[in-house]
C-alpha cells in the first residue's frame, strides 16, 4: 500500500508552520509501513487529477489567496474538482479552507473566488480573531491556534467539523469550527494542526487510502506523546482564553 500526497501552494499558502501537517501525515503512514510520495504544486503548474489521493492546503494572506485564486480558476481548478469528485481527500487550513469554498471576501478589493468544492462563504470581519483554540469533535478534541480575519459561514451541504469551546472557530457567533463535505476538510487551527490531533490524522489517512487501495484499517499507534500535547495545550488554552 501507498500514499501520494499533494502539497497545494506551499510558497503561497503555508504560514503557521501548515507544513507540518504534510509531515505528519506522511510520517504516521510511514511509521505503519505504507510507502508515501509528496508532490507540491506551484500556481501555473498542471495539477494531475489522478495522481493525489490527499491534497493539503495551507493558510496564506489575501495577496498570495488572490493568486491562488486565479490558478483555481484555470485548469487546475477543474482538475482539482475532479479529483475530489473522485474520492480524494483534503485537509485545508483558513486560507486554504477559504478557498475550497464559494468565496471570500476581504475587507478591501473585490471578492476573491473560491473553488466551490466546500459549501462554505467566507467575509472579512470587523476583529481579527487571534489566539488559541480549542474545539470538540465527535471523534476527539480538537486544538490549534487561529488567526483570521475571515469569517466563515457553513451552507447546507457541509457539516461542523468541531464546536468552539475556546476561541473563535468559523465565525466567533455560530460554535462551528471547521468544516468537513464528503471527504474533504477545513479548519481554522493553524499550528500545526494534525501533530496535536492524531485523531484527525489518521481519519484523513483512512480516506485517502481508501481511494485506491478500498476499506482500510490502520494499525493503532502509540499516540501518548502526541495526547500529552494536546491536553498541555488544551490546559493552556482553557486557562488563557
Ligand atoms: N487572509 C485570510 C484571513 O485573514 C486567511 C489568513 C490565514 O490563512 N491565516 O482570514
Amino acid at each position: 500500500m501507498d500514499l501520494r500526497i499533494c502539497h497545494l501552494y506551499p510558497d503561497l499558502m503555508c504560514i503557521y508552520g501548515d507544513r507540518g501537517n504534510v509531515i505528519t501525515l506522511a510520517q504516521r503512514a510511514r511509521w505503519r509501513g505504507i510507502g508515501v510520495e509528496t508532490r507540491d504544486l506551484q500556481a501555473g503548474e498542471t495539477l494531475d487529477p489522478e495522481w493525489a489521493d490527499l491534497y493539503f492546503f495551507g493558510g496564506g494572506q489575501d495577496q498570495g489567496q488572490d493568486v491562488v485564486s486565479k490558478d483555481l480558476r484555470s485548469a487546475n481548478g477543474n482538475a482539482l474538482r475532479q479529483a475530489f469528485a473522485a474520492g480524494a481527500a483534503a485537509l485545508s487550513v483558513c486560507g486554504g479552507y477559504q478557498l475550497l469554498g464559494h468565496e471570500y471576501v476581504p475587507a478591501e478589493g473585490p471578492s476573491i473566488p473560491g473553488l466551490g468544492a466546500m459549501d462554505v462563504t467566507t467575509r472579512a470581519g470587523k476583529v481579527r480573531f487571534v489566539g488559541n483554540l480549542l474545539a470538540a469533535a465527535p471523534l476527539g478534541t480538537l486544538i490549534g491556534f487561529e488567526n483570521h480575519s475571515g469569517y466563515t459561514y457553513l451552507g447546507p451541504q457541509a457539516r461542523a467539523l468541531a464546536t468552539v469551546v475556546v476561541g473563535h472557530g468559523n465565525n466567533g457567533e455560530d460554535k462551528t469550527e471547521g468544516a468537513v463535505q464528503g471527504r474533504l476538510v477545513g479548519t481554522y487551527c493553524h499550528g500545526s494542526v494534525l501533530p496535536k490531533n492524531p485523531w484527525l490524522a489518521d481519519m484523513l489517512l483512512v480516506w485517502a487510502l481508501e481511494r485506491r487501495h478500498g476499506g482500510v484499517q490502520l494499525e493503532p499507534l502509540d499516540d501518548s506523546e502526541e495526547l500529552a500535547a494536546q491536553r498541555s495545550a488544551a490546559e493552556v488554552a482553557r486557562a488563557r482564553p
